[in-house]
């Protein structure tokens, strides 16, 4: 033996199945193992996660939250695999939403529409324009760089539970990995998120509203990229084209000069968001429906009909901001500090 493979003239030979190369090195456990042997402990984890939870019962609806990129279109492939493998009995759909991006959003839709054809999935596109009567092009037309991610993530969560409910599904799931739950447990801290950090982690959520939404990813999973890599899956990895000033894009930043100082720092991010518990003192948003559109909220209007009435009255800046307590943020009494960071958050990972 030498360290976690062994050798045989000179090759190191996977630690698993102790026959093929060795070509991948497990960051959890540093074995060194073969593909195959990585593909199978790769998905198994995904199975595990689904059984231990219980996510699914025979015979449901699940709709697939794809955007072309890499993470979605693992899910996509896994979990249709493992639903013919051990026989779950989903009927799986993909779920996509057009924001309206030129170059971006236009390009990362021929993905899916080709992996609509690869795994035999049906697809349903949901567009910004059609649902809101905006592009995000327009939008930013408008809003400028700045602040256009607000409105687009507040959009996309709407968006993703209307093409769900056209598509009649019982759960919408999401490929979110250790480095975006990560991410999501800082954002909500750093914005003073308490509702939303105390729910981030979970692995189901949103049981109390319209359709539950889950990630079925384990935070301790290997790298999605090596296994879109080695699979030679057809995923769409540009970023963006307004992305450059996206919140979420230096919290991304700064995780990852923490992880290069301590390697343990994402999954230790995740275990204090999953530890994280809220005061039973601690007033909580009550969940009502939104009086202009019905959608879930616990305001008045929700905050996309606030952003919208913003939009359609052309006082584009009316609904940035927090707007906890009132329609709208008229009163103009949020921090410079809070209009920064509602103004900078991408969502495209909130999916
Ligand atoms: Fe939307 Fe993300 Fe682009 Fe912002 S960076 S406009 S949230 S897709």
């Amino acid at each position: 033996m030498e360290g976690a493979g062994e050798r045989k003239r000179g090759v190191r030979l996977c630690c698993v199945c102790k026959k093929a190369r060795a070509s991948v090195k497990r960051p959890k456990t540093l074995d060194h193992i073969c593909r195959e042997c990585f593909y199978h402990a790769f998905e198994s984890e995904i199975h595990q996660v689904i059984i231990r939870n219980s996510l699914f019962r025979p015979g449901e609806r699940v709709a697939i939250g794809a955007s072309g990129g890499k993470d979605s279109t693992v899910l996509a492939y896994v979990l249709s695999k493992l639903n013919r493998l051990h026989n779950y009995g989903l009927h799986l759909f993909l779920l996509s939403v057009d924001e309206g991006i030129t170059g971006y959003r236009d390009d990362s839709l021929e993905t899916v529409h080709r992996n609509q054809v690869q795994y035999g999935l049906p697809l349903k596109v949901v567009s910004y324009k059609d649902l809101y009567g905006w592009t995000m092009d327009q939008i930013v037309d408008v809003i400028g760089f700045k602040n256009n991610c607000t409105f687009c993530g507040v959009f996309r969560r709407q968006a993703l539970d209307r093409g769900a409910s056209l598509l009649k599904v019982d759960k919408l799931v999401t490929g979110h990995n250790a480095d975006d739950i990560a991410e999501t447990v800082l954002l909500n801290l750093l914005r003073g998120d308490v509702a939303r950090l105390s729910r981030c982690t979970s692995i189901t959520t949103g049981e109390d509203g319209p359709i539950p939404r889950c990630k079925p990813f384990n935070p301790n999973l290997d790298s999605f990229i090596t296994y879109a890599y080695f699979k030679r899956l057809d995923y769409f990895s540009t970023e963006c084209i307004y992305s450059p000033n996206a919140y979420r894009g230096f919290a991304r930043e700064f995780i990852k000069d923490l992880e290069r100082i301590r390697p343990r720092a994402i999954l230790d991010i995740i275990k204090s968001g999953e530890n994280f518990r809220i005061s039973t003192t601690t007033k909580m948003p009550e969940q009502g429906t939104c009086e202009r559109c019905g959608y879930i909220s616990s305001q008045k209007w929700c905050k996309a009909c606030v952003l919208l009435d913003g939009l359609n009255r052309g006082l584009p800046k009316l609904g940035i901001g927090r707007s906890r307590g009132s329609v709208g943020s008229e009163n103009g009494n949020e921090s410079k500090v809070e209009k920064s960071i509602q103004g900078k958050q991408c969502g495209t990972l909130d999916f």
